[in-house]
């Protein structure tokens, strides 16, 4: 339709049309703009502001779990920090005073490793190399605070560049003068209260880092072990005929043959005593033998020991076996000792023989039978992992390389069955990546269950936790429930130690709480520094002490119960209440930082530092893999900053399950992108409609139409979910519905159907007066609800119209929203509206295909309704609604239809309605009648 008037020339209304009008620009141009508005704040001191303006309010805390210095940041720290900045804005913005204090982990192995290596570059920094061991502690212990200090500063610039708000001016570090004293005096607590103790017990140890290693230093890995079938002949049994028979035992550890010193068995499983016939090419066997292997496990025994003909003399229980005695199998060479049958409940015929070797030194089952039957704990293997004069034979050779040696031995001694190669998973360090060893060396526990009862307080303490998700509690629970003492104790040098003497004439750490006064004194003021500085045992011990008659202990403590303590620091030195309300973490601190920190605070408070645990997944590449270097799959924050900003990084966290694991990568970037464009968009419309809005526009509740009532029925359930997401920190599905209804109900809908009002209707029209009524709700609901997550947008949408020198979005609180604005049955009215609106469009976008009609208000559809909907709006309602010129309303027997029709009459040059009304203005005969109205009136 071309119509043009054929008199006059045509005037131009364009100009007489309120269009949009704003200065918040469409495109974010986040990279750019997020700098600017960090300095902004920075200005503004709105941390400060936030906490003078929130004095007396009900506080909330989240206590951060500190990363660790040592590195650029990784995704998986965005995600843990966005997350936490967003559950701390919206519980300041929904009426609490939400302080944040980040914070470091500084010490440990990793960050002594990275020092090691620069050592070790004969092309580094240390020309030729250095060796560790020529360097005196404390220089040492200096190049590690500067590698750490270096590190804290570019993770603190880049959780800033993230829009995390927190404390950073007094970010705490565990490697803060006043926090090593803090940690010092946690020991001391538990020194005193008893529950710390020395005791030898076999734990995982590197040999390589040359150091015990806590459960969460250690990763599972593929591993190939040498495995190893050898005779124990019978010395003495209570049946006669197992003299001179030999039980069979295998094992994956032939190293730990020279630490063995009994054998366990099954007391329920059926053992087969095995006659010896015929053997295959290549055995060790000897026809003739008698060999006593478990009856399942006999099939495979013959293929692993290449055994032929046999027959089985007798099955026998193995209950029986008790009291017997073997040979250890490397008698006659230095190892004359008897290894006696003990019962093992641990002992199963899923692998092997059904018979397990048992050696005290090197397993944590091997450690308590030993206990238990008053076996010896030798010292076969030293702490760089190679044997001692204790294991004969083998001394000087390393563990890992010993199995030829032990399998010659074995040959030599003729105790040798079989030998194979195993793969299978094996506990490795995280950090070095190399194999473990348990090994039994003198360490530092914090006893479960001794009268400090820490694991039954621990366990009570977890059934008070609020957990999100609740699956959680029976993670953490069952890990706290079975746990062997906490091994506290490391033999590095970049850590707190634990400072503690003990008496040379009783071997009973000194517990003397003027020496544990001392040392903390010193520590506040010179750091841990202090107790390795000449004469330290004398400063501390005092004059009526001689330092000669006591040990000082130069064991670090392990990291983990530093950061465990950060609670009992951090809380008080910022004045904030303990314990805290959240702890938040990646789900794997289960059995780190959450524990640690459970079983510090319970060991020396007798409660839990936290009333709630939140725990997210891990971040995975966009097909579900694990991000690596060597893949080439990882995504790293600073890349997405420059890129797309950190609101598109935000808003990815957010439109995340995070208790799940995510995804990320370009792909998902460009859509997170699109879904922030549209965002954009509506805050955008909402502004440029806004353009002059002023107070006394406004209509009250009571005099809206039924449209503008229900976008604030949605505003309602809205802010319900908001409200209790910040409740209860769960906010799977939040995010994504504020952009839903940004999208559906919002542009594609309601903007859509008021644009009319909007931009044609005179300036005093009731509706355009309601409509901006709701936009200005809109713009403050919208603002404020997304200020949490897209920190930047919300403060350019907010002051782009209120702006003010000193204002921010996020000095305000989430806007009230009445709860009469909830309307059930005006909500369950306008779904119905929308679904025969949908009939309607889906109509006329046929017609449009079809050639009958260009845009909707081209036509003029016939609406037929059943009886049921006759009722829902008149028809300047639904013309209105459907956004067509007009509708003509017919009665349908069953469901609504529409057909499609070109609108009769000419299109108004101003509002393009097609009305037949158009022409009867002499003054603006192109124009229809609201629109004649509105432009004699400018
Ligand atoms: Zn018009």
């Amino acid at each position: 339709m071309t119509e043009t008037p054929a008199e006059a020339p045509a005037r131009d209304y364009r100009g007489t049309v309120f269009l949009p009008d704003t200065p918040f620009p469409m495109r974010g141009d986040l990279p750019k703009r997020e700098p600017q508005w960090l300095e902004r704040w920075e200005r503004l001191g709105l941390r400060a502001r936030l906490r003078a303006q929130s004095k007396g309010r009900e506080t909330f805390v989240l206590h951060d779990g500190p990363p660790y210095a040592n590195g650029p940041l990784h995704i998986g720290h965005a995600l843990n920090k966005i997350l936490k900045d967003v559950i701390n804005r919206a519980a300041q913005m929904s009426g609490k005073d939400a302080d944040y204090v980040p914070g470091w982990d500084c010490h440990g192995l990793p960050i002594e490793w990275k020092i090691e290596e620069e050592y070790r570059d004969p092309k580094g920094k240390y020309q030729g190399g250095r060796r560790k061991d020529d360097v005196p502690v404390l220089e040492f212990r200096a190049e590690c605070r500067a590698y750490a200090a270096h590190w804290l500063g570019v993770q603190r610039d880049e959780f800033k560049r993230l829009g995390v708000l927190g404390d950073w001016e007094h970010r705490y570090a565990t490697m803060d003068l006043p926090s090593e004293a803090a940690i010092v005096r946690e020991i001391g607590k538990f020194l005193m209260n008893g529950s710390l103790y020395r005791g030898l017990r076999p734990v995982m140890w590197s040999p390589v880092e040359k150091t015990a290693l806590a459960e969460a230093e250690i990763e599972y890995h593929d591993h190939v072990s040498p495995t190893l079938w050898a005779r124990f002949r019978v010395l003495s049994a209570g049946a006669a005929d197992l003299a001179g028979a030999s039980v069979v035992i295998w094992t994956t550890t032939p190293w730990t043959i020279p630490a063995n010193r009994a054998v366990a068995y099954g007391p329920e499983i059926d053992y087969a005593l095995v006659h010896v016939e015929g053997v295959g090419e290549g055995s060790y066997l000897v026809p003739g033998e008698m060999l006593l292997v478990a009856l399942p496990l006999l099939p495979q025994f013959e293929r692993d020991a290449k055994l032929g003909a046999h027959t089985v003399k007798r099955v026998l229980k193995g209950e029986e076996l008790a009291g017997a005695v073997t040979a250890h199998p490397l008698r006659g060479a230095g190892y004359d000792f008897d290894a006696p049958l003990l019962p093992g409940d641990f002992v199963t015929t899923e692998a092997g023989t059904g018979f397990v070797h048992i050696a005290p030194s090197h397993g944590e089952d091997d450690f308590n039978l030993g206990r238990q039957f008053g076996l010896p704990v030798p010292e076969t293997v030293a702490d760089d992992g190679t044997f001692t004069r204790w294991a004969p034979g083998f001394e000087g050779l390393h563990v890992f390389k010993a199995h030829d040696a032990i399998y010659a031995a074995c040959e030599r001694a003729g105790t040798l069955v079989a030998k194979a190669r195993l793969t299978h998973s094996y506990p490795h360090s995280w950090r070095s990546k190399k194999p473990v060893i348990f090994r039994a060396t003198p360490q530092w526990f914090i006893a479960m269950d001794d009268a400090n009862r820490i694991r039954a307080k621990a366990l009570e303490a977890l059934d008070a936790t609020h957990f999100v998700p609740d699956m959680g509690r029976n993670r953490i629970g069952g890990m706290v429930a079975t746990r062997p003492d906490w091994c506290i104790s490391r033999q590095r040098a970049w850590g707190v130690p634990i400072a503690v003497f003990v008496d040379k004439s009783t071997g009973e750490p000194l517990r003397d709480p003027a020496v544990m006064e001392r040392i903390i004194e010193a520590f506040r003021v010179e750091g841990a520094d202090a107790w390795y500085q000449p004469g330290a045992a004398q400063r501390f011990l005092g004059n009526d002490r001689d330092p000669a008659g006591y040990e000082q202990v130069m064991d670090i403590l392990d990291v983990w119960f530093e950061s465990g303590s950060t609670h009992a620091f951090v809380l008080p030195d910022h004045g904030l209440p303990f314990p805290a309300d959240l702890y938040l973490e990646g789900s794997d601190q289960h059995r780190g930082w959450f524990q640690s920190s459970l079983l510090e605070s319970v060991g020396s408070q007798g409660v839990a530092p936290f009333k709630a645990i939140l725990t997210h997944g891990f971040v995975l590449d966009e097909q579900g893999r694990k991000m690596s270097k060597s893949l080439g799959n990882t995504t790293a924050p600073q890349d997405v900053l420059k890129q797309y900003g950190a609101d598109i990084l935000r808003l990815w966290v957010m439109n995340s399950d995070t208790a799940e694991d995510l995804r990320i990568g370009p792909e998902i970037l460009k859509q997170q992108a699109e879904l922030y464009r549209r965002i954009r968009n509506s805050l955008r419309w909402l502004l440029g409609n806004l353009a002059g809005f002023e107070e006394s526009e406004t209509v009250p509740y009571a005099e809206l139409p039924e449209l503008e009532r229900w976008v604030l029925h949605r505003l309602g359930e809205i802010d319900a979910r908001v409200r209790k997401a910040a409740e209860d920190y769960d906010w799977a599905g939040v995010v994504p519905e504020i952009h839903n209804f940004c999208a559906t109900d919002l542009s594609a809908f309601y903007f859509d159907i008021r644009k009319d009002a909007l931009y044609c209707d005179a300036p005093d029209s009731h509706r355009r007066r309601s409509a901006r009524t709701v936009l200005d709700v809109l713009h403050r609901c919208l603002c404020a609800w997304l200020a949490p997550v897209l920190v930047f947008t919300a403060e350019e949408a907010w002051l782009a119209r209120f702006p003010d020198e000193q204002g921010s979005i996020h000095l305000t609180d989430f806007p009230f929203v009445p709860e009469g604005w909830r309307d059930a049955a005006l909500a369950a009215k306008w779904a119905r509206v929308r679904e025969i609106r949908g009939v309607v469009t889906g109509v006329l976008e046929g017609a449009r295909r079809d050639g009958l009609i260009g845009a909707s208000l081209q036509a003029a559809p016939r609406l037929a309704l059943p009886a049921a909907d006759a009722g829902l709006l008149d028809a300047e309602g639904w013309a209105e609604v459907c956004i067509t010129s007009t509708v003509t309303l017919e009665t349908a027997e069953e469901t609504a239809a529409a057909v499609a029709e070109a609108a009769p009459g000419a299109k108004c040059d101003r509002c393009w309605r097609v009305l037949e009304e158009v022409g009867e203005s002499k003054r603006h005969p192109t124009l229809c009648r609201r629109c004649d109205a509105v432009v004699e009136r400018r």
